[in-house]
């Protein structure tokens, strides 16, 4: 066995702190990453806290994971030591149902195996994530990372990245399209780059006015305060699609609204709480609202290489491992410009 160190919540109500743990001896097809960067998301927050329901305890959360190659498996034919390398949300799924082999494997019918809270294939065995010196997994379900961007920044592509491509991918937004979206964070500012990236026109739809210069540079062609129901007045109806990011319960009905007959709203932010709307907010213009989650390796695997090519990376505050707990107080204080990065070299 592999002796690893990490972070670990023990309980829903307890900070972060040190523990350790033991990851697999690597088996034929699996490589063993080094992990030097860990992006922070708040699906990691709800998850420590319980938010979702469900937990499982020890948690070692994080799935933006980036590292190096240290030793692979005698079958491994696509990695070798010293290579770069990714992991998201997932370390493996059943390979067999309709969605795995579409390359859907987040929807996997069977069993996915979460990054961390989750279980591997058995069932039985607890994974355990990013936020650790070194992870284990299969190499289809690892990612190649380019050395030509800033590490630090590719991190959070893992997660935020993909959370965001996936969607303006299958509903094929670009040019031609107005895209809102909705929320600053995480994975706002991931949506409003990869958006302008693909040709669209971008609307940050912000409750913060601190962070209208932010959303210009970040890209986005306009800004609209989302607490100025004046404001709102000038995009009644005006959007083919938004992109919906915020963490926290929240009526669609203002933001529907802003939709065009047959505009989507695409739901990706997970409150714990559930969200209202009317029916009249969509009946009438035949309005949708969709829900999608993560990525699937290969469209992992494509948004990467997009981002390399586009030379497009997460904006990041790195942090010490020993500042987690701050870290997510800040993160729910809306105090975070737009990602923590935990360096792993400070485990
Ligand atoms: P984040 O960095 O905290 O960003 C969330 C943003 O939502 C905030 O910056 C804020 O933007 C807005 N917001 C927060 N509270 C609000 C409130 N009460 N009212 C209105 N706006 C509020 O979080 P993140 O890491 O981007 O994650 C966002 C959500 O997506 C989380 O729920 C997370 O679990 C979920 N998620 C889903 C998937 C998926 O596969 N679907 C993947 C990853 C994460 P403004 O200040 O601009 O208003
Ligand atoms: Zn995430
Ligand atoms: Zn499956």
């Amino acid at each position: 066995m592999i002796a690893a160190k990490s972070y670990a919540a023990q309980s829903a109500t307890t900070p972060l702190g040190p523990h350790s743990f033991e990851r697999r001896e690597p088996g034929e097809h699996d490589v063993v990453i080094d992990i030097l960067y860990c992006g922070v998301c708040h699906s990691d927050i709800h998850q420590v806290r319980d938010e979702w329901g469900g937990s499982i305890f020890p948690m070692v959360p994080g799935h933006e994971i980036v590292g190096r190659i240290s030793r692979i498996g005698s079958q491994v034919k696509d990695f070798k030591v010293g290579d770069l390398a990714g992991i998201g949300c997932f370390v493996d799924s059943c390979r067999v149902c309709n969605s795995c082999k579409e390359g859907l494997e987040q929807y996997c019918e069977t069993h996915l195996s979460q990054t961390y809270n989750g279980y591997e294939q058995d069932r039985k065995t607890p994974t355990y994530g990013g936020y650790s010196s070194q992870i284990v997994v299969d190499e289809k379900y690892t990612l190649h990372v380019s050395p030509n961007l800033p590490l630090e920044g590719v991190a959070p592509l893992l997660c935020a990245g993909i959370t965001t491509w996936s969607p303006l991918r299958e509903w094929k937004v670009g040019k031609g399209h107005r895209l809102g979206v909705l929320g600053l964070g995480g994975l706002g500012h991931m949506a409003v780059k990869l958006g302008v990236a693909l040709g669209a026109e971008v609307t940050m739809l912000s409750s913060s006015a601190s962070k209208e210069k932010d959303a210009k540079r970040l890209g986005a062609h306009k800004f609209a305060l989302t607490k100025d129901p004046e404001v709102l007045k000038g995009y009644s109806g005006y959007f083919d699609f938004i992109i919906d990011t915020v963490s926290a319960q929240h009526d669609f009905d203002i933001y529907l609204n802003l939709l065009k007959r047959d505009g989507t709203l695409i739901l990706v932010g997970a409150p714990p709480k559930p969200n209202d709307f009317q029916a009249f907010s969509i009946i009438p213009k035949r309005r949708r609202i969709a829900g999608s989650m993560i990525g699937g390796i290969k469209e992992t695997q494509e948004m990467l290489d997009f981002c390399a090519q586009h030379n497009i990376v997460s904006d990041v505050e790195v942090i010490p491992m020993k500042e987690i707990n701050n870290a997510y107080e800040r993160v729910l204080n809306g105090d975070v410009r737009y990602r923590f990065v935990i360096d792993m070299a400070t485990l």
